[in-house]
């Protein structure tokens, strides 16, 4: 384990404290303005700096539509879907489609199947994806799980096949991956500074107006106030935690994060995890992942690699973060910090 490091830092109450500031006077023109938009069971915010007729909110928002087309488990219009009804069948799917699965895929293996997107028929069978939650039968909850082995995804280019009754859950992985295509337009369009905020996932883009870095507020489980604040540059910032979706029965809360081994919520120390990396889509696959994992196990999981940042909270408060991200970091005051070093 890393070296105890205690430290000082700060409340505050907002959960992102990169403010929209009206750029007057700026030659160009530009503000930053915002777009708000409904979709994949989240609140998706875009903030760009941007002209005031700029276009780009209608191609992030083709990005949103065209994402949700392919990864939706629940709109019966999508790729996803008409997947998830096959049964069995071999089935000819998208080349984007085939290619976040193989990445999927990858993750699972890397994680020891801690990320499995053939989870569905047990997400389904908690009402997570309809949002109809309850405690499922024992023996119904049995009977899933022999439905659930991801390795028996067969795919090859965008041929796949998946066993009768087995489904994808792409919840673990949709955010992420669609911001990286929001960020791929906003390049495109040759878009300065902007900040992507997709449920629990955010997306530093370039600098603030000022060239400084954004400054993201990490959420202090089940509060409105922050528990780290982190600056940021260029990063996906993906949390995934216990307090995001959840329902309580007989005064114990159920959340949304399910353990493949047992099929229930992942019962560990963590309360939330925090993946800071250069892409959306890998922060999001390992959130979720390194949230199932646990501490000791994800830590080992971090030292493999050398590419992005972690942040665990548990559930007595303290908070691990990985060395690579110190003099980025400051905790709310009080908050016992400990550094995990790569050794
Ligand atoms: P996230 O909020 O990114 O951690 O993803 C959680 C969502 O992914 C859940 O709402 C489920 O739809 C799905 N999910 C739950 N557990 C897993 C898991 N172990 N592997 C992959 N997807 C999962
Ligand atoms: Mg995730």
């Amino acid at each position: 384990m890393g070296k105890r490091n205690r430290r000082q830092g700060f409340v505050v109450l907002l959960l992102c404290l990169s403010l929209v500031t009206a750029a007057s006077g700026c030659s160009q023109r530009k503000e930053y303005q915002e777009s708000t938009v409904y979709a994949m069971d989240t609140i998706l915010t875009f903030q760009v700096l941007t002209d005031s007729d700029s276009e780009i909110f209608d191609l992030l928002r083709k990005e949103v539509d065209q994402v949700n087309l392919m990864l939706s488990a629940t709109d019966a219009s999508s790729e996803l879907y008409r997947l998830n009804q096959s049964d069995g069948e071999r089935l000819e799917i998208s080349e984007d489609l085939a290619d976040v699965i193989v990445r999927c895929l990858s993750v699972a293996k890397e994680t020891d199947g801690a990320l499995n997107i053939a989870l569905y028929p047990v997400t389904q069978a908690w009402g997570f994806p309809n949002g109809d939650y309850h405690i499922p039968n024992g023996e119904i909850l049995k009977d899933l799980m022999k439905k659930i082995d991801w390795k028996e995804i067969q795919i090859e280019r965008n041929q796949i096949q998946l066993l009768p009754g087995m489904a994808l859950d792409m919840g673990a992985v949709g955010k992420g991956y669609l911001t990286d295509r929001c960020v791929a337009v906003l390049k495109e369009q040759q878009i300065s500074s902007a900040l992507l905020k997709l449920g629990g996932n955010i997306y530093a883009y370039g600098t603030r107006e000022d060239g400084s870095a954004w400054r993201i507020g990490v959420q202090k489980p089940f509060s409105e106030e922050v528990a780290a604040i982190l600056t940021a540059k260029d990063e996906a910032i993906v949390t995934s935690g216990t307090y995001q979706r959840y329902f309580e029965k007989d005064g114990k809360k159920y959340h949304h994060i399910i353990d493949s081994a047992t099929g229930y919520p992942a019962d560990n120390e963590l309360e939330s995890v925090t993946i800071v990396s250069e892409s959306g889509f890998q922060a999001d696959a390992l959130s979720t992942a390194y949230f199932v994992m646990g501490l000791d196990a994800s830590i080992q999981a971090w030292r493999q690699k050398e590419d992005i940042g972690v942040i665990w909270i548990l559930k007595d408060g303290a908070i691990y973060y990985t060395e690579n991200l110190d003099g980025r970091f400051t905790a709310a005051e009080g908050t016992e910090t400990y550094m995990v070093r790569q050794e």
